[in-house]
């Protein structure tokens, strides 16, 4: 861990600091942006995808992954329902290419992509499930490079869904 420069993820090595053009981070701050970072070394460093197209599966992941952490782990508490609530007003998938976002990418492909991920729990069992859930992905595409489309299969599969009609509002499906 390099305390220094911009929050970054790298094989085996995770720098923290400050985010993009903002100052200095707190140590509250930075202790999130090492979770998160460090988050990364599953999600991006061993479970691959396209950061350009498919942004959201490893930071989408690494959030996931760093709040389950922050519960489980830090024991620190927050109510599950206030945890799947996207903002009503960010309209778009989560899944676009990153030139397709103006300001506001990281709410979709940081925010609303967890948000979406952890309402897949909310009658399924919340954070056990999760955490379930997640071990089980981890294992299956360790290794190897997953896209929006794959994700899709896996989850109807994992909760034998009939129909897309839970990625409806999040995922772009036909790209
Ligand atoms: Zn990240």
């Amino acid at each position: 861990i390099i305390v220094d420069g911009m929050g970054m993820e790298y094989p085996g090595i995770v720098t923290v600091g400050s985010i993009y053009n903002t100052g200095p981070s707190n140590s509250q701050e930075l202790k999130n942006m090492v979770i998160h970072e460090i988050a990364h070394q599953w999600f991006y460093g061993i479970v691959s995808n396209d950061p350009y197209s498919d942004a959201w599966l490893d930071e989408g992941f690494a959030v996931f992954a760093a709040s389950l952490f922050k519960l489980s782990k830090l024991k620190e508490t927050e109510d599950y329902n206030s945890m799947y609530r996207p903002d009503p007003n960010l309209e778009l998938p989560v899944n676009l290419p990153l030139n397709q976002y103006e300001s506001n990418m990281s709410s979709y492909v940081y925010g609303k992509s967890a948000r979406k991920l952890w309402e897949l729990f909310k009658d399924n069992g919340e954070v056990k499930e999760a955490e379930k859930f997640l071990k089980i992905y981890y294992h299956f595409y360790k290794y190897k490079e997953i896209d929006t489309k794959e994700f899709v299969r896996f989850v109807k599969y994992y909760f034998d869904l009939k129909d897309d009609t839970l990625f409806e509002g999040w995922l772009e499906l036909e790209k």
